[in-house]
């Protein structure tokens, strides 16, 4: 196979570090042609380096002058700089690691350069994924999922009739407050909410695990990934983490992914589709697992999933509030400035203030996510 020219952007975060390490373990079937981040110099640094990518950018100005002056090679600045990385003729496939929103805009442009999307930034899919998806189509280019559940999702349904799916089972960890009784939700702080039982990742997805706002996401991101109305996902608890996802089809059969809780899985599989290639990664020994359990989650604890349910049921620009209001009330938390419960109650009412429009045009998208931050900051 003639190597796949790789463009990482978020190249310094959880996914984004996973992913190099990806690259590093198969050097004659990836290569990274363009790396870009926020404000990480010295991740940077170290990953240009290792990587010898053709393009590079940084979209804080001051960081990309200073990461110039570092490796002596020009650094695009600015989000414009993750356009131009994400259209490069010599791009294959672009990946998209970036937290938060701004990795939406560089998708849509790689789409109609006729890039293939590798898309770990749920952002993307829940706030646009009717624009994201029909525009993909369009352009006749594929969208691989790398968050672990669609990866597993996307593995069942391969080869399958979309006909024949009764509904796709979405695995969630439960995160650290499974078992912990709502009345002491109010006492939990940044630091245990920061513990997560079985995956290491970013900050902002850790406390979206611990508030199953991550699982709600997914919902909404599965939705459009395979064209499943929101009420044929579910969600099921399954705290070991070893089976990713599912998806039940119209004769009763299950089938299941499983390995061990680690993103370089999912990664590849996104670079390498649909080869799969061996590597260095640790073998899932389920003998010493030993005990594969599920239970239902617990609605009244976690309104985090009737919420999302019901974006996914208004759909238009109503997912863009749940993420936006969701993510002004995480990093309230992470500062200290409120009470755990809180991040449920702020993405409800925020919602309820919401008349949704439908179908969206990515700057009703866009108007959503504002008037939803705004919001949010009004109620807390
Ligand atoms: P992280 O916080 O560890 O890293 C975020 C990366 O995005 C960094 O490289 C940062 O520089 C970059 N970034 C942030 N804002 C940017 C901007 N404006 N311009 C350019 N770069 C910017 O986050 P993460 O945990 O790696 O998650 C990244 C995305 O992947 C999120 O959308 C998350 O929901 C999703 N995801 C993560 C995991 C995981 O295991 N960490 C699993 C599934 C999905
Ligand atoms: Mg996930």
């Amino acid at each position: 196979m003639k190597p796949k020219n790789i463009v990482l952007l978020g190249a310094t975060g959880s996914i984004g570090t996973s992913t190099q390490k990806v690259v590093a373990d198969l050097p004659d079937q990836l290569r990274i042609v363009g790396l870009a981040s926020r404000e990480n110099v010295a991740g940077m640094q170290q990953a240009v380096r290792q990587f010898k990518p053709l393009k590079v950018a940084m979209t804080n100005r001051e960081k990309a002058r200073e990461l110039e002056a570092q490796i002596g090679d020009p650094v695009l600045s600015g989000e414009r700089g993750l356009v131009e990385l994400a259209t490069m003729p010599e791009a294959d496939i672009v990946l998209i690691a970036i937290v938060g929103t701004a990795g939406l805009e560089p998708a849509l442009a790689a789409i109609r350069a006729g890039k293939d999307l590798a898309v770990a930034s749920k952002e993307i899919l829940v706030m646009a994924g009717e624009l994201v998806t029909s525009e993909a189509r369009k352009h006749k280019v594929k969208v691989l999922p790398v968050d672990s559940e669609h990866s597993a999702i996307f593995q069942c349904l391969e080869g399958r009739e979309p006909r024949d799916v009764k509904r796709l089972i979405l695995t969630a960890s439960g995160g650290p407050f499974r078992q912990t009784p709502r009345k002491e939700f109010k006492k939990i702080t940044v630091a245990q909410a920061l513990k997560h039982p079985s995956w290491n990742m970013g900050q902002k997805i850790t406390i979206d695990s611990a508030t199953l706002f991550n699982k709600g996401l997914e919902m909404i991101e599965a939705r459009w990934l395979f064209d499943v109305e929101i009420d044929r996902v579910d969600v099921v608890v399954h705290p070991q983490s070893i089976v990713h996802s599912m998806v039940e089809f119209r004769d009763g059969s299950i089938l299941a992914q499983l390995s061990v809780p680690d993103m370089r899985y999912p990664i590849q599989y996104a670079l390498t589709y649909p080869r799969r290639l061996p590597n260095l990664m640790p073998a899932t020994d389920l003998a010493r697992i030993g005990t594969l359990s599920f239970e239902n989650p617990d609605p009244e604890k976690f309104p985090s999933l009737r919420l999302a349910r019901e974006a996914g049921r208004v759909c238009g620009t109503m997912p863009a509030v749940f993420n936006a209001a969701n993510e002004v009330a995480v990093a309230r938390f992470v500062a200290g400035q409120i009470g755990f419960p809180a991040i449920f109650e702020i993405v409800e009412r925020v919602m309820g203030r919401h008349r949704a429009v439908a179908p969206p045009s990515l700057d009703a998208i866009l108007q959503a996510d504002l008037w939803a931050r705004k919001e949010a900051e009004r109620v807390i």
